[in-house]
């Protein structure tokens, strides 16, 4: 009979492809694509509408699951729940919920580990494989469920992962997210280390999808000692040019995100440099604070500094907002997000199969 179809993976066209192939009516890609994105049933019994021997045939020969919660962790006062979610091969990812006033934002992971190996982040410290488009998009379902059925409202991928060194899982998941739940492309936010033929490729598309840019540093030197790898793949000037296009293309405003590093990024001559980037592009930007990792040589910017460059930002006109944080007490706050063995903490829900 074959390897089981994973139909996560699928789109909308392949579902009805595959159930013709199994002598379906067509229709019957709509009613099982309902049951997945809208209702987000964990079982072919659930699907009612679906007659008695196709429901059979689906359970033998098809899985809707592509991963599963393995532990949560919330934060008391924030609210925040960060999520090790196992996959089919029992590699763990990490997604986390952030609930603000207006809605619930899911951090997704694209990669299991990553291949950029920036300085201060704790997900470049190992590298597994790429995620699927339906690891991808079930973290999100699963999100859903686990906080009683809520939708979150908006998507980042900023989870573990370099989203444009997997370009073609995360568009499929974008693109299948939108189609499938009805959430507008302006309610995703793609970010980046700057991979330049990623982000020429992503403005093609035509899309008014967030992106985001980690930019870090203003000068190559600096980049190239903080992020090595998307450094030395693109120069700052190319990388600005890159996010001009982006922006023109997809009429979004571009933000740039810009971890404040003490005495090695915050210096009010940095701050002037980079409102001259931005004013290029116009772009946003996002002062981030320095979430310690164990073994790195970095510190935040103590408040008076961060201050400092945000008044310089001001001055020059420049839109920015200094990132809060949702999560820092259950390690869910960024560059925290790695994956850990299914270690000491009490599992939670089962996997079903
Ligand atoms: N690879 C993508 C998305 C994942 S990281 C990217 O580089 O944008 C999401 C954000 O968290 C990035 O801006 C990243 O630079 C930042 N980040 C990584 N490590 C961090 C840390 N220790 N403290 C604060 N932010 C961090």
């Amino acid at each position: 009979m074959g390897t089981p179809v994973q139909l996560k993976d699928q789109s909308r066209d392949e579902l009805e492809q595959l159930l013709i192939a199994w002598g379906q009516p067509p229709y019957r890609a709509a009613q099982l694509w309902h049951w997945m994105y809208r209702k987000s049933v964990r079982d072919f019994e659930e699907m009612t509408d679906l007659p008695v021997d196709l429901r059979r045939q689906l359970s033998q020969r098809a899985r809707l699951d592509a991963c599963w919660v393995r532990q949560r962790r919330e934060d008391p006062v924030a609210g925040t729940v960060k999520y090790a979610m196992a996959l089919s091969d029992g590699l763990v990812v990490e997604a986390v919920a952030l609930r603000y006033r207006d809605g619930v934002t899911a951090c997704l992971s694209s990669q299991a580990g990553c291949r950029m190996g920036c300085s201060f982040c704790a997900s470049g410290k190992s590298w597994e494989r790429q995620l699927t488009s339906g690891e991808i998009i079930d973290q999100f379902l699963r999100i859903g469920e686990d906080l009683g059925g809520r939708r979150s409202s908006r998507v980042v991928l900023m989870g573990t992962g370099e989203p444009l060194d997997n370009y073609e899982a995360v568009l499929q998941a974008v693109r299948r997210l939108h189609d499938g739940t009805g959430m507008s492309y302006r309610s995703f936010t793609i970010s980046t280390c700057g991979l330049v033929p990623g982000i020429l490729k992503l403005a093609a598309e035509q899309l008014p999808i967030n992106l985001a840019v980690s930019l870090h540093a203003v000068d190559d030197a600096l980049r190239q000692r903080l992020m090595p790898r998307a450094a030395r793949l693109a120069r700052v000037d190319r990388l600005v040019a890159a996010c001009m296009v982006y922006a023109e293309s997809s009429g979004r405003r571009v933000t740039f995100e810009y971890l404040l590093l003490d005495g090695v990024n915050d210096r009010v001559e940095d701050a002037r440099r980079l409102a001259d980037l931005a004013g290029r592009v116009r772009a946003h930007v996002n002062l981030i604070p320095f979430n310690a990792i164990p073994g790195s040589p970095y510190r935040r910017s103590p408040p008076g500094r961060v201050a400092a460059f945000g008044a310089r930002l001001r001055e020059a006109g420049v839109a920015f907002t200094v990132r809060r944080e949702l999560g820092a007490g259950i390690d869910a706050a960024c560059g925290q997000l790695r994956q850990r063995g299914s270690g000491s903490e009490a599992d939670v829900g089962q996997r079903s199969q």
